[in-house]
């Protein structure tokens, strides 16, 4: 495996360093007191918080602008319209997509996994066929896919990992075969962190003839992720977890794979004709959003992207990069500390366990604190179960966490074992 295989294209340093303090400004939930204490927010893999940008971009379309979208000739449409095609062609700039029309909306990564399932799985995955995941995916880039191979009587392939949580790069291969009709992997794991050779896994997929889709969710707030160097044909996200609305995200496609799909719901705005005989369909990304769109969400989203762009998603991997190390080297001092996901490539995410404390106390007995962390399975049970444990406590970063914040984790950790443990 090359080197620049292993990321998403981002520049390995960043030139200027993030102004943190700065930057938190913007983000108006970081003034507000949890329990009588400063909010300490380390749950950012399960959503992230919202600047006054994105805020102020929904509500001024609520107040002043709202409408429905393609729909009326009058003004406010036409401005609604404008608005919601322009957070595409945002999208699109952001992830390097080639046309806008490869940008379909979405509820979120959930939505467009299922997108995918049923309008690229329902043609192309058959009786015999294979679909190739990894241990350590969301339940997300799961289900949808046992829910596809019990429609086609299709089998699901699962790539193993290693103690440490990385892809086994071989055995992954070796479960490429004719009968494979896509690899559907995380770029980045929400649970542990692990970041995928996501480049390599495309480029090994595509000499078989393998389409391959990417579960980008906890890759977009963390770096910048650009579809043509990656090459993948599918890459599905979430707004909420990259300073967006919840509620919205997006599939992106190949416009050729996207093309040759069927659409998965019917409804409004997405058909051409409609006769009680037979209807015909738009052309993507149209085809595939039926009904009226989560309007504010889409524009909500570009206001995210607009700022994410602004602040610099290669800024953001350097700070987040230099904090994770930081948190590594304070949990280490604990006793009874084991990390869960140790592989050497990986994102902000810090998943562990504490011996003789249940991690949902540990939960517990940090929220008091006012800092907020998941305890559980992560919606990645399959991921627990190969680690042997039911459940972790993950402390996830963003780009607004502070070394300081990571002493007040460790402070109230603690002081939860000392009650505890
Ligand atoms: N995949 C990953 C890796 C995730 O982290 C998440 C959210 N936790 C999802 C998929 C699902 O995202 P959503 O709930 O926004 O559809």
């Amino acid at each position: 495996m090359a080197s620049d295989d292993r990321l998403v294209g981002e520049a390995p340093t960043a030139t200027r360093p993030l102004d943190v303090a700065r930057l938190r400004e913007d983000f108006p939930i970081l003034r507000v007191e949890v329990r009588g204490k400063p909010l300490v927010y380390l749950d950012n893999a399960a959503s992230a918080q919202k600047p006054r940008a994105v805020i102020d971009a929904v509500e001024r379309f609520y107040a002043e602008q709202s409408s429905n979208v393609h729909r009326g000739l009058h003004r406010l449409s036409e401005l609604a319209t404008e608005l919601f095609e322009g957070s595409r062609e945002k999208l699109r700039r952001y992830i390097n997509a080639a046309d806008p029309r490869e940008i379909v909306f979405t509820g979120g990564t959930t939505g467009a996994i299922n997108l995918v399932a049923h309008a690229f799985g329902g043609r192309a995955v058959g009786a015999g066929d294979e679909i190739v995941i990894s241990h350590l995916e969301h339940h997300s880039n799961i289900v949808p896919w046992q829910l596809l191979a019990e429609r086609a009587g299709a089998r699901l392939r699962v790539a193993p990992i290693d103690d440490t949580g990385a892809l086994i790069a071989e055995a992954f291969e070796s479960l490429l075969n004719e009968r494979t009709r896509l690899v559907a992997v995380s770029h980045t794991s929400n649970a542990i962190g692990t970041r995928l050779p996501v480049k390599w896994i495309a480029r090994t997929a595509h000499a078989r003839g393998i389409p391959v889709l990417l579960d980008g969710a906890q890759a977009m707030p963390h770096g910048r992720v650009d579809v043509q160097a990656l090459d993948c044909d599918f890459l599905a996200l979430s707004g909420h977890k990259m300073f967006g609305p919840t509620g919205i995200g997006a599939l992106y496609g190949k416009l050729e794979r996207l093309n040759e799909m069927p659409p998965f719901l019917g409804g409004g705005d997405m058909i051409h004709s409609v006769t009680l005989e037979k209807s015909t369909y738009k052309d993507p990304p149209h085809r595939f959003e039926a009904g009226t769109p989560d309007i504010a969400g889409a524009i909500g989203l570009g206001a995210a992207v607009d700022y994410l762009e602004s602040v610099g998603p290669e800024r953001i991997a350097a700070h987040e990069r230099d904090l994770l190390a930081y948190a590594l080297e304070r949990m280490r001092q604990f006793p009874g500390v084991k990390l869960i996901g140790t592989a050497p490539e990986r994102a902000g995410i810090v998943s562990f366990t504490i011996d003789g404390v249940h991690p949902h106390d540990l939960g517990t007995a940090l929220d008091f604190e006012g800092v907020a962390v998941r305890a559980g399975h992560h919606c990645a049970q399959p991921l627990m179960e190969r680690f042997g444990v039911p459940a972790t406590v993950r402390a996830s970063l963003a780009c607004y966490n502070t070394r300081d914040e990571i002493d007040a984790l460790v402070a109230a950790l603690g002081q939860a074992i000392e009650v505890l443990g």
